[in-house]
């Protein structure tokens, strides 16, 4: 079968390397992939919203499955138009992409559905949430645009002088655009985050090993937000019970709410959770895999992911049974380029990767890389993710940051401390 990959990160050079390994894949296509992805599979010059040319493309070259990887083009009905021009593809429906694409559509799905989840309150207007904000007992708060915002429109605030800035910044200065069109100011939960992802056809759902995303950009989680530093699984501090609790509570209860609202859900169920003292609560839902904890998850997989993927689209995932895992943890770091996440300089040659690619149970994932001139190039804020597998998650951290040694670029950077928050509790 020909498979289509839609997207450029880390997450789909995963997904590409991962489906091409599997017996039953012919031609794996990335659109637009990275150099990564021109080396495990063919890379096709498409951008993932150029939901005709995707559409002509897969028709013209008998793709069988497209899988989509990153959020707009879901959002935006990627799969609703795959499936019009009678193609198989992997993903939510843009109705039922929602979950991701608005913030107050999942706070109501979630109160509905009874899945644990902070208190909050939806405002059309700054006024009102001005009010509100005034009236109410000062204590810390989470501002939220209702729309994607490329995980820039969450701000956290701990009292009431930045929770009204929040609310102006998003309502008033517009900063995000439409997305701020509605705004959700919900209570500020306390505790480690955790993700559990879990591939659904909306009848059987598989959850993942759960993993941990590191999303601020410097080390002891300081600095600005980004896509993620790196990312690590399975983490300790979700329990094997912990996890049953997160899939009987939350992924359970969500996907049976989504079918009754008409708007079944297909694809990966991405919850972000707080492990808070009174027990798991959704931060949000993704509906697509993390990118980066795609990286480690897919390393540790032994199943054929073509087969699952494939099962979820025909609704027979229940044929697939437990999904098979490499015992050992896996651990990913992500290297950027100098200035992520704000502006940055692009076009430096990456050296030292054939050394790491060399060293046992690592794989180095591309992201913002292009080859030009035959040379390897940066050209995206998040560049690499180095990934390795060890005997205990502190062995594949040391794995993972010897590869992270052996490359350089002018300006390369990444944190020190992923999966740290694993160390002490690590059997
Ligand atoms: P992403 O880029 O992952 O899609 P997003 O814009 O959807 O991000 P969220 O994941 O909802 O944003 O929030 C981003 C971060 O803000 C979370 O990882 C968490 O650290 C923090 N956060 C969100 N909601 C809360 C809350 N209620 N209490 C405490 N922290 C929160």
């Amino acid at each position: 079968m020909n498979v289509l990959i839609v997207g450029n990160g880390g997450r789909e050079h995963a997904l590409a390397w991962k489906i091409a390994q599997s017996p039953r894949a012919e031609r794996v296509f990335v659109a637009p992939g990275n150099a990564g992805t021109a080396v495990d599979a063919e890379n096709v010059d498409l951008s993932a919203t150029d939901t005709a040319g995707i559409v002509k493309f897969a028709k013209e070259n008998n793709v069988g499955l497209t899988v989509v990887g990153p959020e707009a083009p879901l959002v935006a009905g990627l799969v609703d138009a795959l499936q019009a021009a009678g193609l198989r593809a992997f993903g939510p429906s843009k109705a039922a992409a929602e979950l991701e694409g608005s913030k107050v559509f999942c706070k109501n799905l979630l109160r509905n559905a009874d899945v644990p989840s902070a208190d909050y309150r939806v405002f059309r207007d700054a006024e009102s949430a001005q009010h509100y904000l005034t009236e109410r007992e000062d204590t810390p708060v989470v501002v939220k645009a209702d729309g994607l915002a490329a995980g820039k429109g969450v701000i956290v605030c701990s009292n009431r002088e930045e929770a009204l800035e929040a609310v102006e910044r998003i309502a008033e200065q517009k900063e995000f655009g439409d997305a701020g069109n509605q705004l959700v100011i919900e209570e500020r939960l306390v505790g480690q985050e955790a993700s559990v992802l879990a591939i659904t056809d909306g009848r059987t759902i598989l959850t993942l090993p759960a993993a941990q995303d590191h999303k601020p950009a410097y080390d002891g989680d300081r600095g600005p937000n980004t896509g993620g530093m790196g990312a690590y699984c399975p983490t300790p501090l979700v329990t094997d019970k912990l996890l049953a609790s997160v899939e009987s509570d939350v992924l359970v209860p969500t996907v049976h709410q989504m079918k009754r609202n008409r708007r079944p859900f297909r694809g990966v169920l991405y919850a972000g959770l707080m492990l808070t003292k009174g027990g798991p609560k959704v931060l949000e839902y993704n509906v697509r895999f993390g990118d980066p904890e795609c990286q480690p998850l897919l390393m540790r997989l032994k199943t054929d992911l073509l087969e699952v993927l494939d099962a979820a689209v025909d609704q027979r995932l229940d044929e697939i049974g437990e999904l098979e895992w490499d015992p050992r943890p896996a651990v990913c770091v992500v290297m950027a380029s100098e200035g992520y996440p704000g502006s940055y300089e692009k076009g430096h040659p990456i050296r030292g990767l054939e050394e790491a690619a060399a060293l046992p149970d690592v794989k180095v994932f591309h992201a913002g890389t292009s080859l030009i001139d035959g040379q390897v190039v940066n050209v995206g804020g998040r560049v690499l993710g180095v990934t390795a597998m060890g005997e205990s998650v502190a062995k594949a951290k040391l794995a993972a940051y010897q590869a992270v040694k052996c490359i350089r670029w002018q300006g390369a950077w990444c944190r020190k401390d992923i999966s740290d928050k694993a160390l002490g509790i690590d059997s």
